[in-house]
């Protein structure tokens, strides 16, 4: 089965939907690999979306992303990055579709809940990131 690495962000950890989204993943078919509360040092965040660093909204990003404790999870299952995005939505909350997470409980593009691998690569890469020990 296809591995991918979500992240339930501070926005939507500090709202107390961590359960609600993670047993959303776990109704469509996704098994929990791994799990973990991260108090997220800013060099890891750095490493995460090292892709956007160029972007002028990186430090805020980065800034949001350890502004407090967020939830690492490795899931797999049947196309497991595809399907989480699918139950994501899309990156801004307000072209999500309702039914996503993103469509039913954020607004803003930028404390938009949840992350979720977008390619095997990202997922392998990401998984060494948040999950070093394994
Ligand atoms: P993620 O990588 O968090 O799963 P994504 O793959 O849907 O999100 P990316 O394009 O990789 O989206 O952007 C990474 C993150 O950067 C987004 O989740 C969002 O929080 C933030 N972001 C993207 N565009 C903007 C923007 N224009 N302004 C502020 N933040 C943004």
């Amino acid at each position: 089965a296809e591995k991918t690495l979500i992240l339930v962000k501070p926005d939507a950890f500090a709202r107390n939907l961590t359960g609600e989204i993670l047993a959303r993943f776990e109704r469509k078919g996704l098994t929990i690999e791994a799990l973990k509360l991260v108090h997220t040092p800013r060099e890891t965040a750095e490493t995460h979306y090292a892709e956007h660093a160029e972007r002028p909204f990186f430090g805020e990003l980065v800034d949001f992303i350890t502004s407090g404790p967020l939830v690492a999870a490795i899931l797999s299952g049947n196309d497991a990055i595809k399907a989480s995005r699918q139950l994501i939505g899309a990156t801004n909350p307000l072209e999500a579709a309702t039914g996503s997470i993103r469509g039913d409980f954020a607004t803003l593009v930028g404390e938009n809940m949840v992350h979720g691998s977008d390619s095997p690569e990202s997922a392998e890469r990401e998984i060494g990131i948040w999950f070093p020990e394994l």
